[in-house]
């Protein structure tokens, strides 16, 4: 278990306390430097995308 490091979803970089904050459509720490970027916003989509798709799955 990993708990204590958390990795930025957008570019893997490992986050901080004060340099990260809680993307709440996702659920998970972006870094400042991904915050509000263009990349974060397809990130965002990609990840809900893949979480759409397993529960279309489920449906056979
Ligand atoms: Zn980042």
């Amino acid at each position: 278990m990993e708990s204590t490091t958390k990795k930025c979803f957008v570019c893997q970089r490992e986050t901080y306390k004060d340099n990260s904050e809680l993307n709440l459509d996702v659920n998970l720490p972006v870094c400042t430097n991904c915050k509000g970027t263009k990349m974060e916003k397809e990130k965002v989509l990609e990840l809900l995308d893949s979480l759409a798709d397993g529960f279309v799955c489920g449906c056979i």
